[in-house]
């Protein structure tokens, strides 16, 4: 018997027992990572990776059954041993390993590969079976290194204060506002809308070293926000709040903004092609580099990367699953 299987409640392990990020309430759901499409409510109990933790904490409460392991530690559960191993694609994220009876699975959850300063490194692990997402599995996404990208950042947040303009970008709070600050930080504050103080607050409890940042409260000067640097989440951008800034230039951070075309990117004064998941090379390497027999792929351009895979030589189907590229596609709404 196949050691998982794609259910309507979400990827299964039976002879484990528990559910890999499921969409319906279990007994227990092992956890990736804090986005909304991998991390439901109402399950009975949870593991995930230390870090990943408070993030549950903080959107579900304090009194959330959380179970945690550190990356590369094993458990077993039912005879099935369970191990976590860095995705590189927020702060905590994991793929989960399985193995049974010398059969091997790997289900990744959402990954990148280039390192982003914050997130602990992406590793591939060897596997008979892998579970991949493919939300930039087309040839045009292409990143370029993250140095470059910050660089475009850093000069942009400059001529807006030149112009007196009040520099906002808009991330998503856990993971994208993370990236920001840690590479942004430097001589120029860094304001954050408090959902990414929330967030910042758990990961700094639990020991992630995060540079100082101020949380925005109703008595900071909008002049003072001006000459700094002000991240916000997706839902913001359109807000009340932003038009009462004084002359603000947007700019949206997101995998998107590589295709500088519609409405994804007519919303902004900026568009910064930043992702938090791999792209074309990316997916591809990450998927070689496990050396699966079988490959699953989950959401994203499921069909034409699945189809891609088979026509050179890596045997791969297509999942239905009910994940979404939440944290892209927040920031497109909200934009
Ligand atoms: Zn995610
Ligand atoms: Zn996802």
């Amino acid at each position: 018997m196949a050691l998982i299987s794609f259910t309507n409640k979400g990827i299964f392990c039976k002879q484990g027992g528990f559910y890999i990020d499921p969409w319906q309430p279990v007994d227990l759901a092992v956890t990736t990572h804090g986005h909304a499409d991998h991390f439901k409510a109402g399950n009975k109990a949870y593991l995930c990776h230390e870090l990943t933790k408070p993030v549950l904490l903080q959107r579900l409460g304090i009194d959330l059954p959380v179970q945690t392991l550190p990356y590369n530690k094993e458990i077993t559960i039912n005879g099935v041993k369970l191990s976590l191993f860095p995705a590189g694609h927020v702060i905590g994220s994991s793929q989960v390993r399985l193995e049974y009876k010398g059969e091997i699975c790997v289900i990744s959850g959402d990954y990148k590969i280039e390192y982003d300063g914050i997130s602990t490194a992406f590793e591939p692990v060897k596997c008979h079976t892998f579970v991949s997402e493919s939300t930039f599995g087309l040839p045009i996404y292409n990143w370029q290194p993250q140095k470059e990208i910050f660089g475009k950042i850093r000069k942009w947040v400059t001529d807006n204060h030149l112009q007196s303009k009040t520099s906002v970008l808009i991330a998503y709070s856990l993971g994208k506002a993370q990236r920001l600050i840690k590479n942004l930080a430097g001589d120029t504050p860094i304001y954050v809308h408090q959902s990414i103080a929330n967030l910042n607050d758990g990961f700094i409890k639990a020991g992630v070293e995060l540079p100082p940042t101020i949380r925005i409260t109703s008595d900071i000067k909008k002049e003072e926000l001006q000459k700094g640097i002000v991240i916000v989440p997706p839902a913001l951008a359109d807000g009340k709040w932003m038009k009462s800034l004084m002359s603000a230039s947007t700019g949206i951070c997101s995998g998107w903004m590589q295709v500088r075309a519609g409405r994804r990117w007519k919303s902004a004064d900026a568009g910064f092609a930043l992702s938090d998941h791999a792209d074309w090379s990316g997916l591809l390497s990450a998927i070689k580099a496990t050396e699966a027999e079988k490959v699953f792929i989950t959401h994203g351009f499921v069909s034409t990367f699945s189809k891609y895979l088979n026509e050179i030589g890596i045997t791969a189907w297509e999942v239905n699953t009910q994940y979404g590229n939440e944290e892209e596609e927040e920031i497109l709404k909200g934009a």
